[in-house]
């Protein structure tokens, strides 16, 4: 039942700052659709707003240190009576909830983010009242107020691992799955405001359903969408454990054009010693197993993994046998992480001798130059082929003289939203598109593209390839921050990375 918003609320106004992983950001939908239902109105900039809510990140101690000096930035420009809310994963990690600044009006857990009505309300001095959007918890179904043209949807949260390196299962606790109908009608809403993408994402996707009792939770539910929604043109799965689940999974992609052949599988390494003491899945000829079947079944898989190196007690020759499974398996997109130490993980607590930052670093830059040749060759090949590609954004390009021109930037099909490349392509095409282009360029991570039978003036100029790069993440992205944390296989070898270890499966 719909109600009416209290007089007071609808004169409000308020804002999101999403940080971290793109959980996150489907939370930071749900808060949006919550406040909207309760009368407030969105406000573009947090000077704009009464009320200011940042969605932390709390998996690292880079990640906690950025939300930190956003929150400060945030106290230090505010003006008036705004109130300023601190939620998401950081206020979930009991060692850090202290940390949270100074002024901060309220602090709000990643797993009560649903409660955002009744806490805004509160502090302006309102009752409680019943959430007016049927809230389920942390696994509301919502209806967004604006789509874009790829959405990720939140199919469950929460990870019944424990893998040593990770904070989640702490932040998060055991997983809880979205009932499919929910995930279905969510999914509905999106596609009839005119997304093409979703991408389903959880702590352990490949679980999903396993607390409700379904075996094969996740090939279910994705038979459920291709059958229900069938004009949804594409479904991208990430983060997909390694388990023998994965087997029934490829088996039903290999059936349904609408699920891309896309497997995004977290193997952190490829040594059975350091696996063990990781707590992940040491078998490694498992995980062949699964990689030689998604390739076999699935007509050109493109295929992502993670990994972290520098992990403690990692020898140069378990480095080693981590390096040679990457030149073996030529993965399409690699992100490689330095390990981390974070306190309250069993990883800190191991008696195994650590690796010198120096040293993890120069592994991370060896795999990094090592993957850059193998995605190099492989967008090489590429060239001359035509592929879909569904258009996120348009932007200008700048070329040496100055000239500017539009240029669409979007993603094929091998392309997941953030971590890995675009594809550029001159002209202004409607965003939210699905177009098919002929590849004329290529480079490590992206793809410069034409309409077929167009060849394009000139390859953008590389200062306008990044400003474009950005728009289109901005775009994508709202208010989140850069993921350049999260996409380490962006920088050269050499240069900063901010952050370390992988975030999640
Ligand atoms: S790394 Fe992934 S699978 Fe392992 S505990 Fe963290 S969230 Fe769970």
């Amino acid at each position: 039942m719909v109600q009416s918003p209290p007089a007071a609320a609808a004169t409000r106004a308020f804002h999101i700052v999403t940080l971290g992983c793109s959980k996150n950001r489907v939370d930071s939908d749900g808060m949006d659709h919550l406040l909207r239902q309760r009368g407030l109105t969105a406000a573009s900039r947090p000077e704009e707003a009464e009320v200011v809510i940042v969605n932390t990140c709390g998996f690292l101690g880079a990640a906690r240190a950025e939300s930190v000096s956003v929150i400060e930035e945030l106290l230090a420009g505010r003006t008036g009576d705004q109130v300023l809310i601190a939620a998401g994963c950081m206020p979930a990690l009991g060692n850090y909830a202290n940390d949270i600044p100074a002024g901060v009006d309220h602090v709000l857990t990643t797993r009560e983010w649903y409660k955002i009505g009744d806490v805004v309300g509160g502090l302006f001095g309102e009752a409680p009242e019943p959430e007016v959007a049927g809230c389920q918890g942390m696994l509301t179904t919502f209806t967004r107020a604006e789509a874009g043209p790829s959405a990720y949807v939140k199919v469950a949260d929460g990870c019944d691992h424990n893998c040593a390196f990770c904070t989640i299962p702490s932040i998060k606790g055991r997983q809880v799955s979205k009932r499919p109908l929910h995930v279905l009608q969510e999914i509905v809403d999106l596609v009839n405001q005119g997304t093409k993408e979703i991408v389903l994402v959880a702590q352990d996707t490949i679980r999903y359903g396993a607390d409700l009792g379904m075996k094969h939770g996740l090939p279910q539910l994705l038979e459920m969408i291709v059958e229900q929604v069938p004009n949804l043109p594409w479904v991208r799965l990430l983060y997909i454990y390694p388990s023998p689940l994965t087997l029934r999974m490829v088996d039903v992609m290999a059936e349904h054009d609408a699920l891309l052949p896309y497997l995004d599988m977290p193997i952190q390494h490829a040594d059975r010693d350091v696996l063990r003491t990781m707590n992940r899945p040491s078998d490694i000829a498992m995980t062949r197993r699964l990689i030689d079947h998604a390739r076999a079944k699935l007509d050109g898989v493109v295929m992502r993994t993670t990994l972290i190196v520098g992990y403690p007690g990692e020898t140069d020759e378990q480095f080693q046998t981590l390096y040679d499974f990457v030149a073996e398996q030529k993965f399409d997109h690699v992100g490689v992480f330095t390990y981390s130490p974070e306190p309250g993980t069993k990883a800190v607590t191991l008696d195994l001798a650590a690796v010198p930052a120096g040293i993890a670093e120069e592994r991370r830059n060896a795999i990094m130059e090592l993957q850059q040749g193998i995605s190099l060759g492989k967008n090489q090949r590429l060239v001359g082929t035509t592929l879909q590609v569904l258009v996120d954004a348009i932007g200008e390009a700048e070329d040496d003289a100055g000239n500017t021109e539009p240029i669409s930037v979007g993603r094929a099909r091998r392309h997941a939203p953030e971590v890995d490349g675009l594809v550029f392509i001159p002209g202004a095409l409607a965003v939210g598109s699905l177009v098919e282009v002929e590849v004329t360029g290529a480079g490590p991570y992206d793809l410069w593209a034409a309409a077929p039978g167009t060849m394009p003036k000139h390859a953008p100029a590389a200062k306008a390839r990044r400003d474009v790069a950005a728009a289109a993440r901005r775009r994508r992205g709202g208010e989140a921050r850069s993921p350049r944390a999260t996409r380490p296989e962006r920088h050269g070898p050499g240069r900063p990375v901010p952050m370390a270890t992988p975030a999640g499966t």
